[in-house]
Parts: structure tokens; C-alpha cells; sequence
């Protein structure tokens, strides 16, 4: 691993207990689309440096954007125009045309696992997966006929 970043930043590697595998770089999503084909990773919003997701979300009346760390599996966030996201299930939307992001499967906390396509044209093989209930941190990626969950992909 590259301690130095190009503009002279070290980068502290997260520590871990070893668990035999050496421990690869996080994967840093660099695009995702909403169903239309629209980036939901905007190069002038960032998170730590990194150009983050950005998500409409929806409950009852309240409505804002999601911003998230695009690195998997670090679900970090913060939220414009709502307060608190509190453990409670959000509705996804795309901050451009407003469409629904999809759901790929239920989440064990009753949230859904919704759908960030990894490629415009919309394709189901390859996509990032992430439940919409704030405080869960359940995601996976689907790379063609291989399905990782986010906190894995590390030790893939
Ligand atoms: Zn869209
Ligand atoms: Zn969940």
C-alpha cells in the first residue's frame, strides 16, 4: 500500500486484527446511475476528499439529500434539509429525475436493499446494493454472477 496520496497526504491504512489474508485497498466507487442513467456521484460534493454519492431521500413529509462515502463498506453519511435519519427506512430517489431507485432484495432489518447501477445502461449484474435504513450498514456489490457484501469485499 502507497503511504504518501499524490499530493503529499499520508494515508493511514485502517488497522484490523489480521485475519490470514493480507488486507487489500477499499474499493472507492468512482460512478453509479439511478435507473435513467444519471451519476449519483457528483465530483463537487465530497466526502473525505472522495467525490460521494448523493441520494434524495424521502419519509412521510420530509424530504433531503443523502450524501455518502463512496468507499464500500464505510457508511458513513451526512443529510441536507433533514435533521435526523434516525433508524427509521428512507425512500431512495435520484436528485436529478427523481425516479425510485429499485430494490434488489429485503434486508434482514426490514429495510431494502436498493439499487445503484454500476454502469449508465442499466445493467442487474452490476450494481451496488445498499439498505435504505439509516444506522444499517448492509451492503453488497453484484459483479456479474458474484454477489460480495461490502464488509467482506476487503478480504475477497
Ligand atoms: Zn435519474
Ligand atoms: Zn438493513
Amino acid at each position: 500500500m502507497k503511504i504518501f496520496d499524490r499530493k503529499g497526504g499520508m494515508r493511514i491504512p485502517e488497522q484490523k486484527a489480521a485475519e490470514g489474508k493480507p488486507k487489500k485497498d477499499p474499493i472507492v466507487l468512482k460512478e453509479c446511475y439511478c435507473p435513467n442513467g444519471h451519476n449519483l456521484i457528483n465530483v463537487n460534493t465530497k466526502f473525505n476528499k472522495l467525490s460521494a454519492i448523493s441520494i434524495q431521500i424521502k419519509r412521510k413529509k420530509q424530504e433531503g439529500i443523502l450524501i455518502l462515502n463512496p468507499v464500500c463498506g464505510d457508511k458513513n453519511y451526512v443529510t441536507i434539509g433533514v435533521n435526523k435519519m434516525d433508524n427509521e427506512i428512507w425512500e431512495f430517489h435520484c436528485p436529478e429525475c427523481g425516479i425510485e431507485l429499485p430494490n434488489y432484495a429485503p434486508c434482514h432489518c426490514k429495510g431494502n436493499l436498493k439499487m445503484l447501477f454500476c454502469r449508465s445502461q442499466k445493467d442487474y449484474n452490476h450494481f451496488v446494493g445498499i439498505c435504505n435504513r439509516a444506522g444499517c450498514n448492509n451492503s453488497v456489490i453484484k459483479k456479474g454472477d458474484e454477489l460480495y457484501n461490502c464488509t467482506d469485499i476487503q478480504n475477497c
